[in-house]
């Protein structure tokens, strides 16, 4: 049976910002492909560029360099009508749902706006027809149409969002730390509707988050960065069951257990955390690892295979 072509393949992303201080790194480097249907987790620690890497790939910043081919197209090339067309096929699902939303549009008069500006309804009654089958579809009662976002609470407002990103029909979302915002109850909610709208329209995800425990059950694939790099890269159970970077294992064991048997060693992180700015050719991660040594400072360390399909960047972790 002939390969499937990843539906998303990133290239070398780089995205700099030019800082009184010098150039600011915020995205390095960065390559990886996602296959149709599929979730790729991007996890680290605020400040380590994945949000920058998931605005970048859908242009809402302009990369600094790289490529960024969508289904085989490179959108990096496209001219802006082109990229206005494509993103009706690549959506966001923003952290906080109720900086997002218009506090003055209604939910219908939210849900509509991106239809309304890729004129994609025949008439009035079809944009109100698609606005509900999407409410329906998200699990937001009828009822609620005529609401402002301030009427709702954290969990529908959310909801909102993923009717609205979901109303062009995209077969591509960025997901930014869509549950971070949302009490723990009702992140359980989000999580298994994202999960059922996966199912049902055949979607791929990028999923953003600091919070390695929530991508647990939804990724398919971890991409663990650090300082604009990806320091790990593995299938989610591989990565859960045997981590090889020193940095995500210190992430794993600070995910609360809720058993006291069960508990793990936590590994604190002390040390400095690198500067992005002009950063130095070495192991960014270097001035907190408890195993850093000479070899550590000879270079950039590579995203070595280790095997299947884990790639790791230390100088100790080797096949
Ligand atoms: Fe630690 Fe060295 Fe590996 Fe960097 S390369 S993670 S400093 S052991």
């Amino acid at each position: 049976m002939a390969e499937e072509h990843p539906i998303l393949e990133v290239r070398n992303l780089k995205k700099y910002f030019k800082t009184p201080k010098g150039m600011l790194h915020a995205v390095d480097d960065v390559s990886f492909c996602i296959q149709r249907g599929k979730t790729l987790g991007i996890v680290g620690e605020s400040g380590c560029g994945k949000s920058t890497t998931g605005r970048s790939i859908l242009r809402l910043i302009e990369p600094t360099s790289g490529e960024v081919l969508f289904e085989g197209r490179d959108i990096l090339r496209l001219s802006k009508d082109e990229m206005r067309r494509m993103r009706q096929k690549m959506q966001i699902i923003f952290q906080d749902p109720y900086s997002s939303l218009n506090p003055r549009m209604t939910i219908s008069d939210i849900i509509a706006e991106p239809l309304r500006l890729h004129r994609l309804c025949s008439s009035s009654a079809d944009c109100e027809k698609r606005v509900q089958r999407i409410m329906e579809t998200v699990g937001l009662a009828e009822r609620l149409v005529n609401s402002y976002p301030h009427e709702l609470d954290g969990g529908r407002r959310q909801r909102v969002g993923i009717a609205r990103a979901l109303v062009l029909q995209p077969s591509f979302i960025v997901c930014d730390e869509p549950v971070s915002a949302l009490d723990v109850s009702i992140q359980a909610q989000i999580l298994n509707l994202m999960q059922d709208l996966q199912e049902q329209l055949h979607l791929t995800y990028i999923f953003i988050t600091h919070n390695l425990s929530v991508v647990n059950h939804l990724a398919d694939e971890i991409a663990v960065m650090y300082l604009g790099q990806v320091v790990e890269k593995a299938p989610a159970i591989e990565l859960f069951e045997h981590p090889q970077h020193p940095y995500t294992k210190a992430l794993l064991s600070a995910i609360p257990v809720p058993s006291l048997k069960k508990r793990t060693e936590m590994q604190p992180l002390t040390g400095e955390i690198s500067s992005p700015i002009n950063p130095p050719q070495t192991c960014r991660f270097a001035p907190r690892c408890p195993y850093a040594c000479d070899r550590c400072t000879e270079g950039v360390p590579a995203l070595r295979h280790l095997g299947g399909e884990h790639y790791v960047a230390c100088c100790l972790c080797q096949q």
